[in-house]
């Protein structure tokens, strides 16, 4: 198996893709080689979205794909990374499972700050494309860079007020820099960069996506976000998730906007 959880192996060879269809054939491989290693069933569902996305259903041990019609390949292995992880390492990688422990009114609030999640767990699925594509997958970051300074350029205080804004670029300047690219993180985003940061994606466990999780919640409040935590129930044999809203005290409104501030 060549996704290694517990140490870091670098590629045994980096071979330049000579074409785009050699590089898509080994984008291919690589995909039929960790299906292959999947134990659940793979349920392909037709999409009117522009990316592929996955469920990973670790009650009925499934995984549901829902596929557009056209798809970049590596979109496509970032989804069976997802499915992957959450075989092998923990379903905390697949989707959010939820405990009967927590609150209708928590769940609302994580909702909606859907990028917290999927942007943790995205950082330790894109270390593999990083690690097994890096100069296509350097291209994509790129674009991607280019499309969040368009985005600025529109509403330049987005960075500082939205943290669905936020949360995906802080993600997005972490990667930028694993992938060995030279790029200034902007002050706005700079401790949601480090809390991805200061995480080694390469070894994946539901303590780091823990620990990352509840290091990216701990920034909402100065978005006017809740206070969550994150833990894991244990006494299932799928240890859920659970989410809490913590009870926070209520701060002067100078100091509060002295804080939201920065
Ligand atoms: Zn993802």
């Amino acid at each position: 198996m060549q996704l290694e959880v517990t140490t870091v192996n670098p590629p045994a060879t980096h071979m330049k893709p000579r074409t785009s269809a050699d590089l898509q054939q080994r984008v291919r491989a690589k995909i039929r080689e960790l299906v292959s290693e999947l134990q659940w069933p793979i349920e392909v569902r037709s999409s009117e979205e522009p990316v592929p996305t996955i469920t990973c259903n670790p009650f009925r041990k499934v995984h549901i794909v829902h596929m557009p019609e056209r798809f970049g390949l590596l979109d496509a292995l970032h989804e069976v990374i997802h499915a992957w992880l959450c075989e092998k390492v923990h379903p905390i990688f697949g989707t959010v499972v939820i405990d009967g422990q927590t609150e209708e009114s928590t769940l609302t609030l994580f909702m909606q700050h859907e990028s917290l999640y999927t942007c943790a767990q995205d950082w330790f699925v894109d270390h593999w494309l990083i690690h097994w594509f890096p100069e296509e997958y350097s291209k994509t970051l790129k674009a991607y860079l280019r499309v969040l300074k368009l985005l600025l350029a529109r509403d330049p205080g987005a960075l500082r007020t939205d943290f669905n804004m936020a949360c995906p670029a802080g993600l997005l300047f972490a990667e930028v820099h694993r992938a060995g690219i030279e790029a200034e993180v902007p002050d706005q985003v700079w401790d949601m960069y480090d809390s991805f940061r200061r995480i080694d994606p390469s070894r994946p466990s539901a303590a780091a996506m823990l620990e990352l999780l509840n290091s990216l919640a701990d920034q909402l409040p100065r978005y006017g976000g809740p206070q969550l935590v994150f833990q894991l129930s244990t006494d299932k044999e799928i240890h859920n998730l659970i989410i809490r809203e913590v009870e926070t005290c209520t701060v002067p409104r100078s100091a509060s906007s002295s804080r939201s501030a920065r």
